[in-house]
């Protein structure tokens, strides 16, 4: 994995400290180094920040079926998908082929999950359906499933008591 954007970043006022984009290959503790594509770096000290991955809590078929939302990448063929779908329950003229591309499951009513059906919701509900006007409100159904008893379990209560998913 590297940084998907070209980081054009100055340390300027705390020398030593330099910006490289690479990919670092492999870490050798014993020698203190590591091997990117294009160098050898050493280290004294060294700290590793380079994110976590999507679980899928060993749910059966998840990973095969579902989109993961982690990355950009996630978030523009997620994107992609759904306009996908918009356009063709456009075209289709069976409703149960209609109704099978306008239903939107989210599972996680983590910070994610719920984010995302809030911007799901005003991508369809605005947009979406004002460009697609054969599509009706009521064939589009966006689901938000949490297995715990409350959304937004991780934060404080007083937070957390009224997510609010109106429209
Ligand atoms: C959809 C979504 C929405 C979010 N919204 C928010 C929000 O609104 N507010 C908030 O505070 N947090 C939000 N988060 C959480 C936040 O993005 C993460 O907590 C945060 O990015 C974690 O930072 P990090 O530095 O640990 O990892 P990352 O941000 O993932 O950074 C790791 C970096 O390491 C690089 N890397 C990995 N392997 C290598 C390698 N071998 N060599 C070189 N580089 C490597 C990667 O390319 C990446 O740039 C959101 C997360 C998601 C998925």
């Amino acid at each position: 994995m590297r940084s998907r954007f070209p980081c054009g970043v100055s340390f300027e006022s705390s020398r030593p400290c330099v910006f490289r984009r690479a990919e670092v290959r492999r870490i050798d503790l014993e020698a203190r180094r590591l091997t990117t594509e294009e160098a050898t770096i050493e280290y004294d000290f060294l700290v590793l920040a380079p994110g976590s991955v999507p679980n899928f809590f060993g749910v059966d078929g998840a990973e095969e079926h579902a989109f993961p939302l982690r990355t950009m990448d996630d978030a523009i063929s997620l994107r992609h998908h759904i306009l996908d779908c918009f356009e063709r329950a456009a075209q289709a003229e069976d409703a149960k082929a209609r109704t099978a591309l306008l239903r939107f499951a989210i599972v996680g009513g983590g910070h994610t999950g719920v984010e995302y059906a809030g911007a799901l919701a005003e991508l369809i509900y605005g947009p979406l359906l004002e460009d697609y006007p054969e599509i009706s409100r009521d064939e589009v159904e966006v689901s938000l499933i949490e297995g715990e008893e409350r959304l937004l379990r991780a934060w404080h209560p007083a937070f957390r008591s009224t997510p609010t998913l109106a429209w």
